[in-house]
């Protein structure tokens, strides 16, 4: 089972969001398994151009959010090519209520590790991601 054992923490109002995962690129070798993390509804996409997958390409897992209401979603990253190199899947998160597809929000964990993450109390951009001690 993987945890989800990251927080965001907001730099200037220091509210708290639990229960994110990241990274985790590297634990998946095929492209069976790497497919496994998607939601069922992107699975049943796939699967119908399943033969066609070639290679892939993941962050592994990423923040989503939407730029109009802030809503956001915590899935894995994936692309999958063809033989031919052309991008034939892409991993979206949509905003219903917005009817927008949210922004894809780059992580690089290391030391201090800072997102782009819009606050859902006080609307500034700037969180620290930490790891939960398990
Ligand atoms: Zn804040
Ligand atoms: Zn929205």
């Amino acid at each position: 089972m993987m945890k989800n054992n990251y927080s965001l923490e907001c730099e200037h109002c220091k509210n708290l969001i639990y229960g994110f995962k990241f990274g985790l690129r590297y634990l998946f070798g095929n492209i069976s398994n790497i497919i496994s993390t998607q939601r069922e509804s992107d699975k049943k996409i796939i699967f119908n151009f399943y033969d066609d997958v070639h290679t892939f390409y993941s962050k592994g897992y990423s923040i989503y959010q939407c730029a109009k209401c802030n809503s956001y979603e915590n899935i894995y990253h994936l692309l999958l090519y063809d033989i031919k190199g052309e991008c034939i899947f892409e991993t979206r998160s949509f905003c219903e209520n917005c009817n927008l597809l949210r922004d894809y929000i780059s992580v690089e964990l290391d030391e201090k590790s800072f997102i782009d993450f819009k606050c859902l109390k006080c609307n500034k951009a700037s969180h620290i991601i930490k790891k939960n001690k398990s």
